[in-house]
């Protein structure tokens, strides 16, 4: 373990290596990574992008976070969470039995994106980071380390154990009264898992990461380091004016040679295909938003949940739910459902508008703004699942015959269409569009 410590120490200035011409993924504009120094991030001058921003011992950290994050993972998954009692009889209910009790109830689509969203993609997500954090500095460097963190970023925001444990919180609040709550070792396994996962992304510098293996793969004969570092620094010249391309996924700088059709082109340190702009992003971002806005309509006016008391069927829409919060006095969980189930996908569809409207029209206005609200909608999609996840658990842990049912409703089919249409959108929307006709 002794290199362990010097790759730590040149950590700091690995956040400086190949900095002299930086790109910004969200306006294209190319700028020296002395330019605009605020704390230790160094920012976007034009839309405030976050271009760079060390992170200390990161790949210890991950490391340690990665391995923690697995160990807890088939506990947390597998054993009992939570336990409700209601009339005597008592219902212990797990991660996967959520899973499996939305199959049961024909509601296999859901049943599916839970299963990626809280099961598959946080076991790949910790093991992709593991291995390359192993892989980058061991003897035998591993050829598929480069891809593995590739994967890594495609699959990072669907990833949703913390969404889930928030999920499983609603639920305990909401059947406290109604039935007699046990936590389970399984509950506090997950909190391990769900702060190994979200510590990972916090603690990751990504930049590092792609630096290191850039240098350790090079080394290998198998990439070319560009040189192009030294290109002037005009004041709002783009990648695209110079003839350079930034790559989506490690945000690399490559020449774009005028011989090769863009499709052929491949990023030297990552291998992902690279396009100056991504391809189609207008046309694939209104027909999800299109998609999105029909599924709006029966998710909302659908119920979204079925309960069965003593051989009494209710109903209930998305806002049912949310009233019954605010009638129980629950005014905070209320309002989280609100926030997630309604203002956020109605603001993802309103602010998609908007954007698209002024990329259509070129409105040059606000372009700062609409940037940043850009970014606040890829960050905050995924959290509309909240409502799903709590159906989900509601059904695996309220089953108790004649006395107490809950089990899924058409509207939650149509409410993660919602969801993932809209996460869709943010990926294939490319915000430096909207920067294009600024001269
Ligand atoms: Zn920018
Ligand atoms: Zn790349």
């Amino acid at each position: 373990m002794g290199t362990l410590g010097l790759q730590e120490k040149q950590q700091g200035q690995a956040g400086r290596m190949s900095s002299e011409m930086i790109c910004c993924p969200n306006c294209d504009l190319l700028c020296s990574s002395q330019l605009v120094v605020t704390g230790e991030a160094l920012r976007c001058p034009r839309c405030s992008y976050t271009l760079q921003k060390p992170k200390k011992n990161t790949f210890a950290r991950v490391k340690a976070l990665s391995l923690a994050g697995l160990l807890f993972y088939i506990p947390a998954n597998f054993l009992p969470i939570i336990s409700f009692e209601i009339f005597g009889i008592e219902k212990v209910s797990s991660i996967f039995d959520s899973v499996a009790t939305l199959v049961q109830q024909g509601y296999l689509h859901v049943a599916l994106i839970v299963l990626f969203t809280s099961l598959v993609f946080p076991l790949l997500t910790l093991s992709f980071l593991l291995f390359v954090s192993l892989g980058m500095y061991s003897k035998r460097k591993p050829q598929n380390v480069p891809q593995m963190f590739r994967w890594y970023h495609h699959l990072e925001e669907w990833g949703m154990t913390e969404i889930f444990l928030i999920a499983a919180l609603i639920t305990i609040i909401k059947m406290y009264h109604l039935a007699g709550v046990g936590y389970q070792i399984g509950f506090f396994c997950y909190i391990g898992l769900v702060i190994s996962c979200v510590g990972c992304s916090l603690a990751l510098d990504k930049q590092y990461y792609w630096a290191e293996i850039e240098k350790t793969f090079a080394s290998h004969g198998d990439f070319k380091i560009e040189e192009h570092s030294h290109h002037r620094t005009e004041k709002h010249l783009t990648a695209k004016e110079a003839g350079l391309v930034l790559c989506h996924v490690c945000h690399k700088l490559t020449r774009m040679e005028k011989t090769k059709g863009e499709a052929q082109e491949k990023c030297p340190r990552c291998q992902a295909a690279l396009h100056s702009r991504y391809p189609n992003s207008i046309a694939r971002t209104w027909a999800l938003i299109i998609t999105a806005t029909i599924f709006a309509l029966p998710a909302n006016i659908l119920p979204i949940m079925e309960v069965k008391q003593f051989g009494i069927t209710q109903r209930s829409t998305i806002m049912d739910g949310i009233i019954y919060f605010f009638q129980d006095g629950s005014y905070g969980i209320g309002l989280i459902i609100f926030t997630a189930s309604i203002i956020v996908p109605l603001f993802k569809i309103v602010g998609f508008l908007i954007i698209l409207n002024s990329i259509h029209f070129s409105r040059l206005t606000r372009l700062k703004p609409k940037t940043k609200m850009y970014r606040f909608i890829s960050f905050i999609g995924r959290w509309s699942m909240l409502d799903v996840f709590v159906i989900a658990l509601l059904c695996a842990s309220v089953d108790f015959g004649f006395f107490s049912d809950v089990s899924a409703a058409p509207a939650a089919v149509y409410f993660t269409a919602v969801v993932i249409a809209t996460m869709f959108a943010a990926v294939s929307l490319d915000p430096r569009l909207l920067w294009d006709k600024v001269r």
